[in-house]
């Protein structure tokens, strides 16, 4: 869903990406974006102040909260005629390499679209099959590119995600994402004692969880901007992570490019990105985002988020 906010004859595009598994829908984004009263710009000037003054609407979707937010930045950038990962002090518009995201199918088609994805340096594996050990085998006999793998809360007991993880680690496995359900935190922290590939929060980090704490049960936070609600806490969020020594990763929901955008800039300051939701879908309204020839993320020169309509 996208909103755009416009002042001077320059338009700001923001979009959201509402997710079931977070109690979101298309309904209440739209509520939210009806509801908002654009006097609330008048008085800001910088994107902390427009953090702050939307933090004060208590907006419960944060998808919808992220999407304003972001059309105001890409407003104000684009008001200065700068981009705003310049505006932001990044040396350079290109990131991390990103995965590419294998969903989960048949092995056959697993492997076929492995095949046909050969210009991604990196793929993520979407696991939680009964057959998880064949598709791994599978794919790993026809590529010894880097796999990360998503357990998506799959594993219910220490002793099961050991034993995963132990056979992923000799599979070659680079990282792992959500090995167990968010509401199990105190295993994952005994897990985390055990484990041999390294171990990623998704579902267990929305935005507002203590780093410290989190650290104890994982050595990487994957970042979404639709479950943290805003980019400006999210930079300072990275910041955190990394002084607790914790390695972070930029995810993202299925979002075009608009979206992916606002991603890639945070991607600038990531240790991983996973920032292809705008290459599985077949009718991204937007351009100005790039995969270059490296595999790496990379934004455009062009003011603001450097997004522009097809
Ligand atoms: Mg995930």
């Amino acid at each position: 869903m996208f909103i755009e906010l416009e002042k001077d004859g320059i338009i700001g595009f923001g979009e959201a990406s509402p997710n079931a598994r977070y109690d979101e829908t298309p309904e209440k984004v739209e509520a939210v974006f009806a509801g908002l009263n654009p006097e609330i710009f008048d008085s800001v000037n910088t994107p902390e102040e427009v953090e702050q003054a939307l933090d004060a609407l208590n907006i419960d979707v944060h998808c919808a909260r992220f999407a304003i937010e972001m059309a105001w930045l890409d407003w104000w950038a684009k008001s200065q005629g700068q981009p705003l990962w310049k505006l932001w002090g990044a040396e350079t518009p290109v990131g991390p390499v990103t995965s590419f995201t294998i969903g989960i199918d048949t092995v056959e088609n697993m492997v076929l679209k492995i095949k046909e994805a050969d210009q991604y340096p990196v793929y993520k594996v979407k696991l939680g099959t009964d057959h998880d050990h064949e598709i791994i085998k599978a794919i790993r006999s026809v590529t010894d590119k880097p796999i990360r793998v998503d357990a998506n809360e799959g594993w219910k007991t220490v002793e099961q995600a050991v034993e995963e993880i132990d056979f992923l680690n000799g599979m070659d496995i680079e990282l792992i994402e959500q090995p167990m359900p968010s509401s199990q935190f105190n295993d994952m922290v005994v897990l985390k004692s055990k484990a041999t590939v390294p171990l990623a929060a998704d579902e267990s980090f929305i935005g507002d969880e203590d780093l410290e704490e989190l650290s104890e049960g994982f050595h990487v936070i994957n970042i979404k901007l639709m479950k943290i609600a805003s980019l400006v806490k999210a930079k300072r969020v990275l910041d955190n992570a990394h002084a607790l020594g914790l390695k972070v990763m930029i995810g993202c929901m299925i979002e075009s490019s608009l979206a992916n955008a606002a991603g890639a800039l945070l991607g600038l300051w990531a240790d991983y990105v996973d920032l292809d939701g705008h290459v599985l879908i077949s009718n991204d309204p937007f351009t100005g985002l790039t995969i270059n020839g490296k595999g790496q993320i990379e934004l455009s020169h062009e003011p603001g988020f450097g997004i522009s309509k097809r």
